[in-house]
């Protein structure tokens, strides 16, 4: 059975891909041409159901997709599901955007959330989440990862995701962990 992943980065088809193959779900990437829906969610569930929705919609399969963000508690939870747009520019620029709002703050707690949304063959949808917690640091560690993997230490392996190796990353990353819920609910479901 096919279903469409929500998205054109072709390391989350990949990482799916292989978690989902066991199933007998074959991820195929969105078409080019796919509008790309406002996430005008309050939450990344509704951010991520958003996007699944519109997969589904262009493409008539069912549709898997995802939304994710690190969320800091000296912050209220900020960046969160503005992740990716916390500010113009570049990841670097984001870390250090990131990293001037927390320099009074004595409060390094901080986790990566991430939500998966699936429309199923019949149209229902399910939604799981999958958290990773870790503690900001002071300044970047590691070359690895992407977006503000430098900057979040996980105290259980001693370094940051930007020093992990992706094999050991997926391990315990929200999105692995999301990966996996989605994986045992789906196995009830189709
Ligand atoms: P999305 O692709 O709309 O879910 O946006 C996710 C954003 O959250 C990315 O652009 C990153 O800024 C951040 N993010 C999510 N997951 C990770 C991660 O595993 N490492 C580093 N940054 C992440």
């Amino acid at each position: 059975m096919q279903f469409v992943l929500a998205s054109h980065n072709k390391k989350k088809l990949k990482e799916m891909a292989e978690i989902l193959d066991e199933l007998g779900i074959e991820v195929v990437p969105l078409p080019e041409n796919a509008p790309e829906p406002e996430e005008t969610g309050k939450t990344f569930e509704e951010n991520a159901v958003i996007k699944a929705k519109s997969a589904a919609d262009f493409t008539g399969l069912p549709a898997i997709a995802d939304d994710s963000g690190l969320c800091v508690d000296a912050l209220g939870g900020a960046p969160g599901i503005y992740s990716a747009r916390y500010c113009e520019g570049t990841d670097l620029d984001r870390n250090a955007f990131l990293l001037k709002n927390m320099q009074d703050q004595n409060d390094r707690a901080c986790r990566f959330v991430c939500a998966i949304a699936c429309i199923l063959p019949d149209g229902q949808q399910i939604t799981v989440r999958g958290e990773c917690e870790g503690e900001l640091l002071r300044e970047s560690r590691g070359a690895g990862g992407f977006g503000y993997d430098p900057l979040f230490f996980v105290p259980q392996y001693g370094c940051t995701f930007g020093e992990l190796p992706g094999e050991a990353k997926n391990q315990i990353s929200h999105r692995g962990r999301a990966l996996r819920a989605l994986k045992d609910a789906l196995k009830t479901r189709i």
